[in-house]
Parts: C-alpha cells; structure tokens; sequence
C-alpha cells in the first residue's frame, strides 16, 4: 500500500483558526487530546477515538529521539484531520491549501491532515507519520533531504504496544502480522528477489525536489532503520537531528561518517539484499578486523554461528586461487516442536534451506581492500569484469557457497568474510564456531 505524503517545508508558517462549531455543523466529530486535537468525519471508534492519546503518548518519545527538553514541548500543539470524506473539509475550507491533492497525509509544523487508511496498524503508523513530521518542523527548523525527512517518519511511524499497552515507536516490525497492510517490507524483498536492491547512493539521492515515491520510502525507511539499529552507526544517526535545518545536511552526513563509510557501503549491500522482517541487527552487525596480508603458504580464522558477515582479516592478493577448508560442529536451530538443537556442520542441513541454500552452509564474500580506506567506495561484484570471472567475484548480496571446501578467486585484492547460512531474524539461536583454513591453491 502506498504511504506516500509530502511535507511542505516552506510550510513553516502558523495555520489560521478552526471554527469548531462549524465543523460540528457538519458532522466532523472533534476529539480533543493534550498535544493534538482530531477533527473527523469517521464514526465513533475505539480505535479511531484513542488516537489522540496515541499521539501524546508518543510526545515524549520524539523529544528524547531528537534531543529536545521535555519542558520545551510540553504546551505544543497540533491540529488534526482524519479524513474519509475529502468533500466534507474541502467545503469546510481546511484542506491544505499548499497541497490540496495530497495523497494520504500531510503536515505543516502545526497541522496535520491524514486520509483513512485499510487498518487500525496503518491509521495510527499514518498519524505518527504526520506527527513526525509536524515535530521535526516544529523543535527541529526543519526535516532535512527527502531520505532522512520520510526515513525517520516512517521510522517513528513504526509501532508496537507492549505487554502493559504502552505504545512504542521506532519498533522493526517482528512480523508481517505485526504491520497489517504496511507492505513496506515486502517492497524491499522484492527487490531482493530481483537483484534490483537501491544502491546506498540512490536512497541518498532522494531529496525534496521530487515526490519520494512509493519504493522511495521504502528503502529511505530501510535505510534510516539500519543507521539506527546499527550500534557502529546509531549515536551519528541521532545526531544529525541537530543539522535538520542545513541545505548541506548530505555532506554533513558523509563526513559524520567518514572512514567508515567503506563499511556502511558494505553493510548495506549485505543488509539490502537480505532485510526482512525481525531482523536482528546486533547479531547482523558486521564484524571488520584489521586486515593481514596473506604472506604465509597458509592463513586460519574462526567464525562464529551467531552472527552474520565476519571479517576473516585475510587479504586475498589479486589474481590468486585459493582453497578454503572448513570444519566444525555448531548449533544452526531449534526443533520448533522439541527445542531440541539442530547440530551442523558446515556443508549445511539439508532438512532446510534459506535463500536457495542450505542453512547453515559455510558462506564467503570477498570485500576489496580499496574500500576500507575509507570514503572510497567497494567495486559492484560485477563491475569492470568479464563475464567469465562473474562468478568468481561474490560479494555481500551474491555469496559463493563454500560448505566444507571451495576455491575462490579475488580478482583485486580483497579481504575476505565469512558467515553461514541463515535468515537474519534467527541468529539468536545458534551457537558454536567454523575453523577455517585458506591455502593459496
Ligand atoms: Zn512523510
């Protein structure tokens, strides 16, 4: 479904009075709340009526995200329409006359505007949108490029409720249940499916001179999400905040992350071509080691099962053939009648298989050396190459299969990472180690 909304930033000025009478006259019901009050033409409904509630309750959440004194927003105040019938706040003279055609929602920094959506998830995920928005152009001056304006709208416009009904935001969706119609999740698998995963830089590219688009938010949102949950990058994230309001937010950002943006292009390469729903992203976290030439005849590394791409330190000089051995014995799941644990080795189960493999196979990608100098970017796998060596060049998003032993070739030189295999929501589950050995062949 699409989620498109635009927010206006020149929209900074102050929005004119509401005649609630009027508005009363016309059957748009007002549902007052400390921090937004709701005008709308739906019948009464718990989950429609609660959402001014839902809004306060996520006040406090935005000031701590975005760095602003609780008592700095504690009179802040908003005006809100959910609307089924545009006509209705049309005639009522409410509609935003920047953006009267807006889509599905709207927002200035005081005023916000949001269509009835197919689900309870999505009409609160809309609000907290909005609201988002509305927040960022109030305490923040502004929302910066388009990526990071709908990123973290979207970012906070996830939710979940906990066990007591407190609402959180900034929730990754545990499951396709868990966001009924949301559909951003699988717009990005997809795209995985089809080897056509947004580069880094084309989300980055999405600024505000043009409609985000509908795979624009996704992929702005699964970018925000990895920079957030990413504990190498989460602290730089929350500060751009701060820089909101600046024409060169993108630069800002580049140099916030400065020598590691080799391993930012690296992680989102790996992270793009396998996000998917409970992705834990602690365990996912790339793990980067000082790399060591391969000067000996022969070179050894230890992976573990419960966590995914890991950095063996071992430069591969180019040209070369190497042959890598594995071996070991470690946990890859749990019987989910038993509990009991599914021992492996590192050819892999073949009870199950994940991404066309079978789980828990020894998998390798090799990261060319260039790109851990920092700023410089990681070749494309197939780039500048013939297409006989095309298979010989795996990277994050198409690992070569290296079970308990494969050759592999580095056509530049490369460091090379390992993992096994296994989706990204359940690494919690494993546990043990591979030995690896690599001998040039
Ligand atoms: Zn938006």
């Amino acid at each position: 479904m699409a989620l498109a909304c635009s927010t206006a930033t020149a929209a900074l000025a102050a929005s004119g009075a509401i005649d609630v009478d009027r508005m009363a006259a016309a059957g748009v019901r007002m549902l007052p709340g400390r921090h937004l009050r709701l005008f709308t033409d739906l019948p009464a409904r718990d989950a429609v009526d609660e959402l001014p509630a839902v809004f306060d309750a996520a006040v406090p959440q935005w000031a701590a995200a975005f760095g602003v004194q609780p008592a700095d927003c504690a009179t802040w105040r908003v005006d809100g329409f959910l609307i089924k019938d545009r006509a209705t706040f049309a005639a009522l003279g409410v509609m935003p006359s920047e953006h009267p055609d807006f889509e599905n929602g709207f927002a200035r920094k005081d005023r916000l505007w949001l269509v009835e959506q197919p689900s309870d998830y999505y009409r609160r995920h809309l609000l907290l949108h909005e609201g988002t928005h509305a927040f960022m152009l109030s305490f923040l001056g502004g929302a910066g490029p388009g990526w990071y304006m709908e990123g973290t709208a979207e970012l906070f416009g996830s939710h979940a409720r906990q066990r007591d009904g407190k609402l959180q935001l900034d929730v990754f969706p545990a499951s396709r249940d868990a966001v009924p119609m949301w559909g951003r999740v699988k717009i990005l698998r997809d795209a995985a499916a089809a080897d056509a995963s947004w580069p880094l830089d084309a989300v980055l590219e999405l600024d505000n001179s043009r409609a985000v688009g509908v795979e624009g938010y996704a992929w702005s949102w699964a970018l925000a999400a990895l920079l957030d949950n990413h504990p190498q990058f989460h602290d730089r994230f929350r500060k751009l905040a701060r820089v909101a309001d600046r024409p060169n937010f993108n630069r800002r950002f580049r140099q916030a992350i400065g020598a590691d943006w080799g391993d930012l292009q690296c992680e989102w390469r790996a992270y793009a071509a396998s996000v998917d729903y409970g992705y834990d992203f602690a365990r996912m976290a790339m793990v980067h080691r000082e790399p060591r030439d391969f000067a000996a005849a022969q070179a050894a590394a230890t992976i573990r099962a419960d966590r995914g791409w890991q950095s063996t330190g071992i430069v591969l000089p180019a040209g070369g053939k190497y042959r890598i051995a594995a071996a070991g014995r470690y946990v890859i799941a749990e019987d989910e009648q038993t509990g009991e644990p599914w021992p492996c080795e590192p050819g892999g189960v073949t009870l199950r298989w994940h991404a066309g493999r079978p789980l828990g196979e020894l998998l390798a990608a090799l990261r060319p050396l260039t790109s851990l100098a920092g700023g410089q970017r990681p070749r494309r796998a197939d780039s500048g190459s013939s297409p006989a060596h095309r298979s010989f060049l795996p990277d994050f998003a198409h690992p070569q299969p290296i079970g308990l032993a494969a050759t592999i070739t580095a056509a530049t030189d490369s460091v090379l990472y390992l993992r096994v295999n296994d989706a990204p929501a359940e690494l919690a589950e494993n546990s043990g180690e591979v030995d690896v050995t690599v001998v040039a062949d």
